[in-house]
C-alpha cells in the first residue's frame, strides 16, 4: 500500500516547484498577507513556506495529511462555484509520502502553537506545544528521499530554484495585497521580494524590473453578452520596445494561476503579425468569468484549463491586443 501511495504522490508532486505551488496556494487560501519561502538545494533538501494566515486548529492536525481531507469543500455543489484554490485535500498528504513534513501553526487567540511531523499520511507523534507567531509554517525536507530515480532526474538544483522563483514572481504580481519573498537557505538577499502595493505596475516593476515595467501597457476587455461569452479581462502587455526571446505569459483565471495554451499561442500570433520586430511578448492577464464556465481540473498536476466559448473569448482578447499594439506603435 505504501508503494502505491508513494507512486500516486509522485504524480501529484512532480518537482519541487509543484510542492511550492501547493503550499503557497494553501497560504493564500488561509488569507495570508505575507508569505515567505526558503529553499535549499533546489527544494530537494528543504522547502519552507511561512505565512501569517488563519492557522490550523489543533483538532484538525491529526487528519491534516490524510488523503482527500480538505477543509475547503463541504458539499458537492461547491465544486460548481469553487472559489478557493484547493479542493482536493491531496497535496499535503502526497508530500508526506515522498518527504518529511513538519507543520508549525497557531490559530487566532491561542497562547501557543503546535508543531507536528508527518510521514506516509499520518502524524509521527502527538502535536507538541510550542511558541509560534501568527500563521503556519510548513517544512518539507528531503523531498523524494524514497524515490531514487526521481532524485536523479532532479540533479540540477539551479534549474528547480529558478522555476520556484518564476512561480513566486507570478503570484507576487497578481496578489498585490500580499507580500512575498523567496530566498535560498542562508542567503541574505531574497530573489523575489514584493511588498504590498496599490498598483499592479508597481509590483511588476519590483518583481520583473524597471525595463519590463517601462515597456508594458494596461489592457482591459469586458464582455457581457450572455449568448456568446461573459468575462472581464485586465492586464498588462508589452509594447514595441520590449525585447525578449521567450514569451512570459502570466495568466490568472478567477484568481487561479493557470495555463491556457490556446490563448498564449493566439497572443503570440498577434505580436508576430503586428510588430515588425519579432519580439516575444510579456503578458499578464487576469480573467474573471462565471466559475461554471471554467473546466476545473480535478487532476492536480494539470494547470491547463479550457473555457466555455473559448474561441470567442480568445478572439476578443486578440482584437484588444492588436488594437493596443497598433495604437502604441503609431
Ligand atoms: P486542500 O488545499 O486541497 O484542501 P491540502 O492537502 O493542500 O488540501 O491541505 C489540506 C488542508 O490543510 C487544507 O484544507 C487546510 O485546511 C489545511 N492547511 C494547509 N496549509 C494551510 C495553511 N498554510 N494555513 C491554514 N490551513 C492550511
Ligand atoms: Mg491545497
Amino acid at each position: 500500500e505504501s508503494v502505491v501511495n508513494r507512486i500516486a504522490a509522485g504524480e501529484v508532486i512532480q518537482r519541487p516547484v509543484s510542492a511550492v505551488k501547493e503550499l503557497v496556494e494553501n497560504s493564500l487560501d488561509a488569507h495570508s498577507t505575507s508569505i515567505n519561502v526558503i529553499v535549499k538545494d533546489g527544494g530537494l533538501k528543504l522547502i519552507q513556506v511561512s505565512d501569517d494566515g488563519h492557522g490550523i486548529r489543533y483538532e484538525d492536525l491529526p487528519i491534516l495529511c490524510e488523503r482527500h481531507t480538505t477543509s475547503k469543500l463541504s458539499a458537492y455543489e461547491d465544486l460548481q462555484s469553487i472559489k478557493s484554490m484547493g479542493f482536493r485535500g491531496e497535496a499535503l498528504a502526497s508530500m508526506t509520502y515522498v518527504a518529511h513534513v513538519t507543520v508549525t501553526t497557531i490559530t487566532e487567540g491561542q497562547l501557543h502553537g503546535y508543531r507536528v511531523s508527518y510521514r506516509d499520511g499520518a502524524m509521527e507523534n502527538q502535536p507538541k506545544a510550542c511558541a509560534a507567531v501568527k500563521g503556519t509554517q510548513i517544512m518539507v525536507e528531503n523531498l523524494f528521499y524514497n524515490m531514487i530515480a526521481r532524485r536523479k532526474t532532479l540533479q540540477n538544483s539551479a534549474d528547480d530554484y529558478s522555476k520556484i522563483v518564476d512561480l513566486l514572481s507570478r503570484f507576487a504580481i497578481h496578489h498585490t495585497n500580499v507580500s512575498f519573498s523567496c530566498r535560498k537557505h542562508g542567503a541574505a538577499r531574497a530573489d523575489v521580494h514584493s511588498v504590498v502595493t496599490s498598483s499592479r505596475l508597481d509590483s511588476i516593476r519590483s518583481v520583473y524590473g524597471v525595463s519590463v515595467a517601462r515597456n508594458v501597457m494596461k489592457i482591459e476587455v469586458s464582455d457581457s453578452n450572455p449568448s456568446s461569452s461573459v468575462f472581464d479581462m485586465n492586464g498588462f502587455i508589452s509594447d514595441a520596445n520590449y525585447t525578449a526571446k521567450k514569451t512570459t505569459m502570466v495568466l490568472f483565471i478567477n484568481d487561479r494561476l493557470v495555463e491556457c495554451t490556446g490563448l498564449k499561442r493566439a497572443i503570440e500570433i498577434v505580436y508576430a503579425a503586428t510588430l515588425p520586430k519579432a519580439s516575444k511578448p510579456f503578458v499578464y492577464m487576469s480573467i474573471v468569468l462565471p466559475p461554471e464556465h471554467v473546466d476545473v481540473n480535478v487532476h492536480p498536476t494539470k494547470r491547463e484549463v479550457s473555457l466555455l466559448n473559448q474561441e470567442i473569448i480568445v478572439e476578443k482578447i486578440q482584437l484588444a491586443v492588436e488594437s493596443k499594439l497598433r495604437s502604441s506603435n503609431e
